[in-house]
């Protein structure tokens, strides 16, 4: 956009709203340039599984019917393609869904939280999970079931980035803390700022064999801050990351953290 020309010193009022549009029009352009890479990175996911489809519908038509090799390979390749898809979808959808920000608050004991997000991760893989807390951690949140989500994409990082034990903590410092740790291939360090943009990968070729679109992040991102909680990345390259969910500090529950402070 073409800049305002800014005349006068900064007391002046009118320079002062030449410089406040300016600044505007700067953001809206910085999200319009954001708003269409994202629109060209999902339409350049999408297009590569269909690609990949229609090469295989394409065989399977010329050799597929008499070959059971090729026929097996084709079926299973489109398979794939076709849940990769879904998935890509599915997060696509999760993103565009508008941040609802809720004020009712309900209290819960993070402990319980986490032994139902982790019992559900065990179902589906076969890693261990070692839960470190003391009974009850009680914070306040506005929604259980984004809460879940949100710890299902961290721990589901933990494990596709990682092979040996994946470590939870939950404590009360102040405010409450979970902390997921894994011991894996860590982050290089100039990537620790991006991971939480969207389609940000720090390997694409490795993360396309673990599944990933980059999204997770930037999804796990938006649902903590609906529900008001920060994201704090820690990583070293090869030793592994630990990723930590901090709650809203001025919750007291019922009123126990004050009286043994009182005490
Ligand atoms: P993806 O779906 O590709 O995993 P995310 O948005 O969840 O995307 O993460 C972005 C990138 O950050 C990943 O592609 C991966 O390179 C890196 N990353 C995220 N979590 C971890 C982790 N626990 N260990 C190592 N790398 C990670």
């Amino acid at each position: 956009f073409e800049k305002l020309p800014v005349t006068g010193d900064s007391q002046d009022e009118l320079a002062q709203m030449g410089n406040t549009f300016n600044e505007m029009m700067g953001l809206l352009e910085e999200n319009y340039t954001k708003q269409e890479e994202f629109v060209s990175n999902a339409s350049h996911e999408l297009k590569t599984p269909l690609t990949v489809i229609g090469s295989y519908a394409r065989l399977l038509e010329r050799q597929g019917m008499e070959d059971e090799k090729i026929a097996e390979e084709g079926l299973a390749a489109i398979q794939a393609e076709t849940e990769r898809m879904k998935a890509l979808i599915e997060q696509l959808l999760h993103l565009a869904r508008r941040t609802e920000y809720q004020t009712e608050m309900v209290q819960v004991n993070i402990v319980r939280i986490l032994e139902e997000t982790i019992g559900a991760m065990k179902a589906s893989y076969d890693r261990e999970f070692l839960l470190e807390a003391e009974e009850p951690v009680l914070t306040e949140t506005t929604d259980i079931a984004k809460l879940k989500q949100l710890l299902y994409i961290l721990l589901d990082n933990a494990r596709k980035y990682s092979e040996d034990r994946i470590e939870v903590v939950a404590k009360k410092e102040g405010a409450t803390v979970i902390q997921i740790r894994d011991y894996g291939i860590g982050i290089p360090k100039q990537s620790l700022s991006h991971v939480f943009e969207r389609f940000y990968r720090v390997d694409k070729a490795r993360s396309r064999e673990t599944g990933g679109f980059g999204l997770g992040l930037a999804l796990a991102k938006q649902l903590a801050d609906s529900l008001e909680v920060t994201l704090e990345i820690e990583s070293v390259e090869q030793l592994g990351t630990t990723i930590s969910i901090i709650f809203s500090s001025n919750f007291n529950a019922g009123g126990l953290e004050l009286s043994q402070e009182g005490s």
